[in-house]
């Protein structure tokens, strides 16, 4: 449609003829839904803590943990027996007079809350494996028997059990500034993880009776005690991983003799538990251009035959960590290399057994290296000795300096082949700089798990996406491309991010995909890369080696970018709206010149652009009366409606005498006023993406700011004044706004592709069914070998 604007709207201000251009589309806008109301309100109030800029404040604390750990595996029962002394430093102004251990292995007791307040699900198609799950769950009785609670003077102290959460009350209260030791000891039995699931374990293999533990949650260790919840005092029920103190850690571990052992920290006595020609190795490792076997695939092939009946004690430590795990095994390969990076000295390795080859060897401490590297650039130096990759039961799960990753490649019983699918190799090395990469977050950037799970999966996630992209040349990541989150996006069954983690539903696109999107949209589309790099990388550098909150983050990204991103935040991370901007009318206008000779043939050109009415064109041809009788035409049939007369023309001429010159000009604009409608349909205001083809070819791209939906969320208009002829118009052409509906988005739309699959339908006959011959079994062993292959994909 083509509409005619007077001159006396153009002699108004710029502003306000945008505003009356849209009064169309401003007609039913609705206040209320306001889109870029501002946070504050929302989030917590700035404390001398916690900045209202998302900074530590001037006062901020947090507690210190130290802990000396002995303790022992028994390989023939897999029961685990330890003894620990903690010294905990209150660095809070409160005085404490109880302090509160996690017990997280006590969601393995019958009893446990995981296991009665799990709800059940409707079951129609299941694996063998979760059944078999559901029925050992139901009978393990695993957890905690803590055997001892002393004073450091050697006297037995109060302690209270409530579910996975240790009481222990102080002999006398612990001051400010004061620290208090006591001691704890404990056993439980560890439990297979291919059976139980969970993030630790033991995997037994059955071909050549061996054991493989990967241990974490291992120790009774001391809940975070913050500024924002106190204890963070939240059971333990299965997602919401933990939320601990940094501190040091002397740990002792006791294991048969030919074991191998990986754990967070540095080895104090490699004397003691390696042979000349492994220390050996490891020494030329450090400086390696790619890693060295310490143990090589043969030795951990005659390793797993050896049956030691004595046992060694592999001592380690580690600073400024916030737990510790370690693995252990007879089976292990082990291979190392040395990553200097500016003043720091790095030994990255990895640990597998050789089921896990040829991958492990081709890809996991090259991918321990790259992730370092990668995620370094956008946070802060890896400024731990050691980082480890450890192959065993665990799907994915990570700890400070070392990781659990699980896939290995495909093992034909029959010609002892092994092959492994794309799916395999690339769930190998993204998993591998995932956990690596949770050294960041939130190892290190330490946020509480227990409450949030997107603040160390969302923002690891985003990096693992940017560290896999650069790997190899189109990397297909599984999570941060924006169009591969539509489907969630547009799902039913969803809450928004800030949710606590045992709450959440589609856990892995809730927690990890949406937010993982959402930061690469901030950063390519909204931001831009220069803005959001130096505010996310000052996010990681004000909070590393402490414990911010959601708020810290949504502040830093504004304090450090100087974009008010309230509107972003509150739509992506408090709301379950989607993008889906479609394109509505598109009107050109052009400036009626009042000249009535120009008017009325530009009127008369649009009445012929009209089309003919249905009679018009059926009458075409008949007879009519005038041409009989031509007499019967007048003036009226020589001059159409819109014909220029001399009282116009006059009246004109006078006006024009009233005008300045450059009110004279414009009226002579040739330009094209072209408004184009936007709708948001999904709810989330985003920046409207635009590529305007012109008649001669030429293309332009512009992106108009979110603000654009600031006085309206669902309806916008843009004026565009151009010389040029519009032809084409096209929103978000590269999907990287997560349109979920982009059929929309294109001036003229397009055909939605599709195809049609045929397919037979199958005769059903019992007869012929039942007559068949019974086939007899040969092979028994094919199924097993189907089952023991099953693709194992756990998100941790
Ligand atoms: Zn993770």
């Amino acid at each position: 449609m083509k509409y005619s604007i007077t001159a006396a709207i153009i002699g108004l201000s710029v502003a306000l003829v945008s505003n009356l251009f849209s009064s169309d589309a401003l007609a039913k806008s609705t206040i209320a839904d306001d889109k870029f109301r501002q946070l504050e309100e929302v989030l917590p109030t700035p404390t001398i803590y916690r900045t209202a800029s998302g900074a530590p404040g001037h006062k901020y604390w947090q507690q210190q943990v130290n802990y000396e750990i002995n303790i022992k595996i028994d390989d023939k029962t897999q029961q685990l027996t330890g003894y620990e002394t903690l010294n905990y430093q209150n660095n809070s102004p409160d005085t404490l007079r109880y302090i509160w251990l996690q017990l997280d292995q006590n969601k393995l007791k019958r009893n446990s809350d995981s296991k009665l307040s799990t709800a059940a699900k409707a079951l129609k198609k299941v694996t063998y494996k979760s059944v078999r799950k559901m029925i050992e769950t139901d009978k393990f009785d695993g957890g905690y028997h803590i055997t001892k609670v002393t004073a450091r003077n050697g006297k037995p102290l109060q302690f209270t059990i409530n579910d996975t959460m240790l009481r222990i009350d102080l002999a006398k209260p612990l001051k400010s500034g004061d620290d208090v030791e006591f001691n704890v000891a404990w056993n439980y039995q560890l439990h297979e993880q291919k059976v139980l699931g969970g993030r630790s374990g033991y995997e037994y293999f059955k071909e050549d009776d061996n054991y493989l533990y990967e241990v974490a949650s291992w120790f009774p260790r001391a809940v975070a005690y913050y500024d924002v919840t106190g204890w963070q005092n939240k059971q333990f029920l299965g997602r919401g991983e933990f939320a601990l103190e940094f501190g040091d850690y002397d740990v002792k571990i006791t294991v048969p003799s030919d074991h191998i052992v990986a754990a967070t920290g540095v080895l104090q006595n490699p004397k003691k538990v390696l042979t000349k020609t492994q220390r050996k190795r490891y020494e030329q490792a450090k400086t390696a251009k790619k890693p060295l076997h310490i143990v090589t695939a043969e030795e951990a092939l005659a390793n797993e035959k050896s049956r030691a009946t004595t046992s060694k004690t592999w001592h380690f430590k580690a600073e400024n960590v916030r737990d510790f795990a370690f693995a252990s095994s007879r089976k292990f390969i082990w291979d190392a290399q040395g990553y200097q990076h500016g003043d720091n000295f790095t030994m990255a390795m990895s640990f597998y057994p050789n089921e896990g080859n040829p991958m492990w060897e081709q890809y996991s401490t090259e991918a321990i290296i790259h992730t370092m590297e990668q995620y370094s650039k956008y946070t802060f130096a890896y400024p731990y000795p050691v980082s480890i990759s450890v192959n065993g039961p665990v799907g994915g799960m990570e700890y400070p300096m070392i990781t659990f990753n699980g896939p290995r490649p495909t093992l034909n019983k029959k010609t002892g082949e092994k092959t492994y699918s794309r799916k395999t190799k690339y769930f190998l090395i993204g998993v591998i700089i995932h956990e690596v990469g949770h050294n960041y977050f939130p190892m290190i950037v330490n946020s509480d798990e227990r409450q949030w799970t997107w603040m160390d999966e969302g923002l690891n996630t985003f990096l693992q996406y940017v560290a896999e992209q650069a790997w190899e040349d189109d990397y297909p990541s599984r999570r941060g491309d924006a169009a591969n989150i539509t489907a969630y996006m547009k799902s039913s069954n969803q809450v928004p991010i800030m949710t606590n983690s045992e709450s959440i539903l589609q856990f892995g696109n809730n927690a990890y995909g949406k937010p993982a999107t959402a930061l690469n949209i901030l950063r390519e589309t909204v931001m831009g890369r220069e803005l959001f790099d130096f505010a996310f990388k000052e996010y990681a550098q004000r909070w590393k080696f402490k414990r911010p909150t959601p708020a810290d983050f949504f502040r830093t990204m504004e304090d450090a970018s100087a974009v008010d991103l309230d509107w972003f935040f509150r739509g992506w991370f408090y709301t379950t709206d989607h993008v889906d901007i479609g394109l509505g009318n598109i009107h050109l206008y052009t400036v009626d010149s009042q000249n009535p000779d120009t008017e009325e043939s530009w009127l008369r050109a649009l009445e012929n652009e009209k089309p003919t009415f249905i009679s018009d064109i059926l009458n075409k041809g008949n007879w009519i009366r005038t041409h009989d009788k031509p007499e019967l035409l007048d003036f009226y049939n020589e001059h159409d409606q819109f014909t220029a007369t001399n009282a116009a023309r006059n009246k004109y001429n006078a006006n024009m005498k009233k005008l300045q010159p450059w009110q004279k000009e414009l009226l002579l604009n040739q330009s094209n006023f072209y408004l184009i409608d936007f709708n948001n349909i999904g709810g989330l205001v985003m920046p409207i993406i635009l590529d305007i083809t012109y008649a001669d070819g030429s293309i332009e791209h512009m992106k108009l700011p979110a603000e654009i939906w600031r006085q309206n969320s669902k309806k916008a208009s843009k004026l565009l004044i151009r010389d040029k002829e519009i032809t084409a118009i096209t929103i978000d052409k590269n999907w990287e706004t997560a349109d979920v509906n982009v059929n929309n988005n294109y001036w003229p739309a397009r055909p939605i592709k599709s195809r049609f699959n045929l397919y037979k339908r199958k005769k059903e006959d019992m007869m012929r069914d039942y007559n068949k011959k019974l086939k007899v079994e040969k092979d028994k062993t094919k199924q097993q070998d189907k089952e023991g292959t099953e693709q194992q994909n756990t998100d941790s």
